[in-house]
């Protein structure tokens, strides 16, 4: 929920830290179509500020969904987990997509509280994910975790 004013140049290194796709579902902009939000990782509401350690970007669906949370419940333990920080921890720690290339699956506690509580498998993601897939440009070569880099 980015209420403070972020520099054009503070945006641009943001964007390019995050290579232009949400640090969540990892939608890559190009495929949305739209421009991605700036996330703070630490919520303005929460005394997060707008500084470049603090700021990711986010589709609009996972950013309004994580709104001012910093954690959620892990649906296997129903315990409260921190929400994954894309800036901090690796993806393919705690992620996995799933062999159709269609879910993300969590891998760890933190992975499935921000599954459930970013909805990051909701019906219209899936839907355009099927068109990923079919496009041969899904999943990213990058998510694998064999390739080490996320
Ligand atoms: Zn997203």
């Amino acid at each position: 929920m980015s209420r403070s004013y972020i520099s054009v140049e503070l945006r641009q290194l943001v964007r390019a830290d995050a290579r232009l796709r949400c640090g969540y579902c990892h939608a890559p902009e190009m495929f949305l179509g739209m421009p991605l939000d700036i996330d703070h990782l630490l919520p303005e509401a929460l005394g997060g500020t707008s500084t470049r350690e603090n700021l990711w970007l986010a589709c609009s669906r996972c950013n309004d969904f994580k709104g001012d949370r910093i954690d959620s419940l892990d649906p296997e333990t129903a315990q409260r987990q921190p929400l994954f920080n894309p800036r901090t921890q690796r993806w393919t720690v705690h992620f996995a997509w799933s062999h159709d290339g269609m879910r993300i699956e969590g891998l760890t506690p933190t992975g499935r509280a921000t599954i459930e509580s970013l909805r990051l498998n909701n019906e219209f993601i899936i839907v355009a994910r099927q068109f990923w897939v079919e496009s041969g440009r899904w999943p990213p070569l990058e998510d694998r975790p064999e390739t080490g880099q996320s």
